[in-house]
């Protein structure tokens, strides 16, 4: 068996596609265009290609981003006081705060501190809630990406045994809760969980988020599972460059699974259009508009 490879560019394509007709849609009725914040500290070169893409996606879309790049010594206060700028600033639809953020500053106060109607990543604790209550959320991008190419495998999620290998509060609990509002029966594994490979071994849906290189082999894999790798990491090739792997073994997981995402190319496009549609959801909600149906 070859798995079908889920091809994360060519569905953020279609998704980004959606975004751009619905913003010029919210754009005249708000006239102006719906505005993402995204806040860089630090001149970590991971977290600046990061933000550079979702600024670049962002106007592609037809939305205006704002950037604001702060340097690594900053402190918490005047980080905080930045966030409360942008709350108060009616262009500014969604607020990004890229992570992981300097040792000085409390991630979770400056989290906590974003409007949760401009939370686009969906990490404030009210947003969170309300996902694991049921309620309408803004949901982290990275967790509604998987559910959407997990629906390019199967018309429905229900009923189906899904396990999610980790238990971020970006990636493995949104996760979790996103598939149960699908009626999936979940497992949420991690690294105490034991007979991890036998755990895996049942699941129809094999979501992996542990940022650990290929770490999920080909026999930890249901024959015919769909396989989501949100994994992305960085490991020397054969030609002494780095390459970006996942956290599931590629190779031998296409020999055993039925749907596989590749790294890269899979989730992590998936994540950046998933933040454009929350910017939407955010503009949309804010003005009182009905919701872009995306
Ligand atoms: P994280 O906060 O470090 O969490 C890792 C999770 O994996 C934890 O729950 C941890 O368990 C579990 N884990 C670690 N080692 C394990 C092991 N040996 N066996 C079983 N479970 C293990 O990571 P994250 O932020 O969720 O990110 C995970 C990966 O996804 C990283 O590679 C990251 O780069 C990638 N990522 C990609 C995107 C994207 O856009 N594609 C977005 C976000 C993250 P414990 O809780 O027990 O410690």
């Amino acid at each position: 068996m070859t798995a079908k490879i889920l091809d994360g560019k060519a569905v953020a394509d279609e998704v980004r596609a959606q975004v751009a007709v619905e913003a010029a849609k919210i754009a005249a009725k708000l006239g102006r265009k719906p505005g993402l914040a995204a806040v860089l500290v630090g001149e970590d070169p991971a977290s600046q290609a990061y933000v550079k893409s979702k600024a670049k996606a962002t106007d592609e879309a037809g939305m205006i981003s704002f950037e604001h790049r702060l340097p690594e010594s900053t402190s918490e206060k005047d980080l905080l006081a930045l966030v409360a700028k942008l709350n108060a600033d009616e262009n500014v639809d969604g607020i990004l705060v890229q992570l992981p953020l300097p040792k000085q500053i409390d991630t979770s106060r400056v989290l906590e501190a974003v409007d949760p109607l401009k939370d686009v990543d969906g990490f404030h604790p009210l947003n969170a809630g309300k996902l694991a209550t049921g309620l309408p959320a803004l949901v982290p991008g990275t967790p509604l990406g998987c559910i959407i190419m997990a629906k390019r495998a199967h018309a429905s999620l229900a009923g189906l045994d899904a396990v999610v290998l980790g238990r971020s509060n970006i990636v493995g609990k949104p996760l979790a809760q996103l598939l149960i509002a699908e009626s999936a029966t979940v497992t949420v594994a991690h690294s105490k969980t034991k007979n991890l490979k036998e755990v895996c071994r049942r699941a129809d849906l094999l979501c992996v988020a542990i940022g650990k290189p290929e770490f999920v082999k080909g026999d930890w894999i249901k024959p015919g599972a769909t396989v989501i790798d949100v994994g992305i990491n960085r490991v020397p090739g054969s030609d002494g460059k780095n390459k970006l792997v996942g956290d599931v073994a590629f190779e031998e997981a296409l020999k055993v699974a039925g749907a596989i995402t590749p790294v890269p190319g899979g989730i992590g496009r998936m994540t950046v259009a998933c933040l454009l549609v929350n910017t939407l959801r955010a503009a949309a909600a804010r003005a009182g508009l009905e919701a872009p149906k995306i």
